[in-house]
């Protein structure tokens, strides 16, 4: 089925309790954050027997790393991602461990948030970038897997300008279009004009732009930011996007299950409305 709904989760506090629960919202497709607790054979025949037992698929594996820290913008330029140097090396290893993880699961896809791509291709850390996410595109490729770069933490253009010098055949972008807002770097809308060839999966999360210098916007319940979502849908449908509409809700608890339903009905009614 085009465009199933899907949902960003971990797999606690167990494979089948988590699954069974995404099972009993009606949610068809997860994608799982990558954690080595499960990464053994044991955790791996876990998630495959949940996965058998409830028919929900795994459509990509999630990669954060150790270190990262969202608290405001020169914190996330500092320590997020494949940029900071010190920690690369270490990450570029999660990575490739999540990858071998992932085919065990045949999970086609992994995604990231590599960091601050920077503006300017001149700056002296670009070319390590580009170096760094062709090494991933390559080892991913040996598996047959995309590498999709989560948005919002360069503007459009030079997202794109990065995945032209990467010059890669399996890599993509997973379209968060709260994020563009959460980091002013644009509206979301006329990003999928220049994005949509390569984008191989969303996250349907909402937001409201910052109102201070160097801080992060707020997150939002999707419908309530200012996303637009009926309109970022329709924009989506008609790019030709059929992937999974996956809804990602960053808090925890109940209140996290009532958004991610509310979410759900919001989204059912706008594919409804499409058709
Ligand atoms: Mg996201």
């Amino acid at each position: 089925m085009a465009n199933p709904l899907g949902l960003v989760c971990s797999l606690q506090p167990s494979p089948s309790q988590k699954l069974r629960a995404v099972q009993e919202m009606g949610i068809p497709t997860v994608q799982i954050s990558y954690d080595p607790q499960w990464d053994s054979s044991e955790g791996i025949a876990a998630i495959r027997q949940a996965v058998r037992d409830t028919g929900i698929e795994i459509t990509s594996l999630a990669v954060s790393y150790v270190g990262d820290n969202y608290k405001d913008v020169p914190t996330v330029r500092e320590t997020v991602g494949l940029v900071p140097e010190a920690t690369r090396g270490e990450r570029l290893e999660r990575l490739k461990a999540a990858s071998r993880f992932a085919a065990q699961l045949n999970v086609p896809r992994l995604t990231t948030h590599i960091g601050y791509i920077p503006e300017d291709a001149s700056d002296a850390r670009y070319p390590a970038l580009v170096e760094t996410v062709r090494e991933v595109c390559d080892e991913l490729a040996t598996r047959g897997q995309f590498f999709a770069l989560e948005t919002g933490q360069e503007t459009a253009p030079t997202l794109l300008r990065f995945i032209g010098d990467v010059n890669r055949a399996n890599l993509r972008v997973n379209f968060d279009p709260a994020n563009m807002i959460l980091y002013g770097n644009g509206e979301p809308i006329p990003a999928l004009d220049l994005l949509a060839p390569w984008v191989d999966g969303v996250h349907c999360k909402d937001g409201k732009a910052p109102t201070e210098p160097d801080k992060l916007g707020r997150e939002m319940p999707l419908g309530q930011g200012d996303v637009d979502v009926p309109r970022w849908i329709e924009k989506l449908l008609g790019v030709g996007y059929r992937g999974p509409l996956t809804i990602e809700r960053e808090i925890s608890g109940d209140e996290q299950k009532q958004d991610v339903l509310r979410a759900k009905t919001l989204l059912e009614a706008c594919l409804s409305a499409s058709k």
